[in-house]
């Protein structure tokens, strides 16, 4: 009897630990099971195809094969990706590609992902890049949609070059820059300290600012690269991007201003893109008086910006106050169906300055393009844009910005472009966004 109670005991207990197990299982299978199944190393699911939005294929999940052509492959490898991309949608959607559901596991098929990405806007834009390393993104500032998206170097992924890792020339390829650089924004960010400006400084329609080419603060100077003019307005302080005047409001308002207004651009906050966490930029809030405070203010000293948040700050102005976050997934289908596989990937918003602040700042970009950067280069489009041109020390060139959005109804588009070492802004970046919004706006 004794032995009997003891095996009993015995039973229960390995029983106790089966359920257990079982349990434990079962929590991680409805956890973790998208990402066993969509875990690179795997083959045994099959994956779905990745398409543009005009249905050019990008990627073919059961051959691996990607796009037929090179400058298709090479333009969108950073959105595609291969296995040594984090950021890439093979990683992100592996297990959206693969259907899988905890109910189901993957026996109802595979999902085929169709994007908001036009490919050939792609190709021009990393052609239009002429081999420099950068960024440039293109979307619909009213719902969202990314139009095109590059981030250079990248490589063919049907023949990667051997030497990826020590030639410099593929320094940080592996980083999508739109989702994960930070960069100087350079005179980008005067944006950021005009909107402090006009909702902080109650005489801004009275400030008048006379360039020297030079203003001492402290023992440091700010400098401009010549000598701006006498007596401008705010207006014309922002489109000749004056440092002397920038700096000058920098101390005005002082480093929490500055700070709360590069928070409210959201440009201190990180965004979630299809899945891909973004990059988030940084400012540091300097003491009074200082040069470092000056510096701040013209988007210098320690102040970092990450290109997709940009790109939502633009789209935030251009919809005079409410920016739409990114996205890239236009819709997934049951693979070689065009039956729906997913709810669509929603809106989603936050806020940023005041309409009446973002109204001010979108006609002052656009009187930046036709008293400084000229209107020609962009035929009739009603461009609102800022140039920057983005010091990096070391003795390289300065990093060329230039962001903005058209101002048109019929084409809602923000954009972003930045050329590493590129040197001057308004012309490098500026012929670089050119290109790209005239192929966008064609059709
Ligand atoms: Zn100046």
């Amino acid at each position: 009897m004794k032995r009997l109670r003891g095996r009993t005991l015995i039973t229960l207990i390995l029983a106790g630990l089966l359920a257990v197990g079982l349990i434990y299982f079962c929590v991680q299978l409805v956890m973790k099971g998208n990402d066993w199944v969509g875990f690179f190393g795997s083959t045994y699911y099959d994956s779905g195809a990745i398409y543009d939005k005009n249905g050019v294929l990008l990627y073919d999940g059961e051959s691996g094969e990607y796009a037929e052509r090179q400058a298709t492959r090479v333009s969108t490898l950073h959105l595609v990706g291969d296995r040594n991309f984090g950021t890439s949608l093979r990683s992100v959607l592996a297990s959206r590609m693969t259907g899988y559901n905890p109910v189901t596991g993957t026996t109802l098929g595979s999902h085929d992902v169709t994007l908001t990405i036009d490919s050939k806007l792609n190709e021009t834009a990393y052609a239009a890049l002429n081999g420099h390393k950068g960024v440039v993104a293109v979307y619909d500032y009213t719902n969202g949609d990314v139009k095109c998206l590059v981030s250079a170097p990248s490589y063919d992924p049907k023949n990667p070059p051997k030497d990826v890792n020590e030639n410099s020339a593929y320094e940080g390829v592996y980083l999508n820059r739109f989702f994960s650089g930070t960069y100087p924004p350079g005179s980008t960010f005067k944006l950021v300290t005009t909107a402090a400006a006009i909702e902080q400084k109650k005489d801004l329609a009275d400030f008048r600012y006379t360039c020297t080419g030079s203003l001492k603060v402290g023992n440091d100077e700010i400098t401009c690269p010549y000598v701006h003019g006498k007596n401008m307005d705010i207006n014309q302080c922002l489109a000749c991007s004056c440092n002397g005047a920038y700096a000058t409001l920098a101390l005005e308002l002082g480093g929490d201003t500055l700070e709360k207004y590069m928070k409210d651009a959201g440009l201190l906050e990180s965004r979630k893109v299809c899945d891909i966490t973004t990059a988030k930029g940084s400012f540091v809030s300097q003491p009074k008086g200082s040069s470092n405070l000056a510096w701040s203010g013209v988007g210098q000293d320690k102040v970092l910006a990450n290109p997709c948040g940009m790109l939502a700050f633009m789209g935030g102005i251009a919809n005079g106050g409410e920016a739409v976050v990114p996205k890239l997934v236009e819709k997934e289908t049951i693979s070689g169906t065009p039956l729906p596989a997913a709810f669509p990937d929603g809106k989603d918003t936050f806020s940023i300055y005041r309409k009446e602040t973002c109204e001010q700042l979108k006609t002052m970009l656009r009187n930046n393009v036709t008293v400084q950067y000229g209107q020609a280069q962009f035929g009739d489009l009603a461009v609102c844009a800022k140039s920057g041109t983005a010091e990096v020390g070391g003795g390289k060139q300065p990093h060329a910005w230039f962001v903005g959005f058209l101002d048109d109804p019929d084409h809602p588009l923000a954009f972003v472009v930045l050329v590493e070492n590129g040197g001057g802004g308004a012309s490098v970046a500026g012929s670089v966004a050119a290109k790209v919004l005239a192929q966008a706006t064609a059709e």
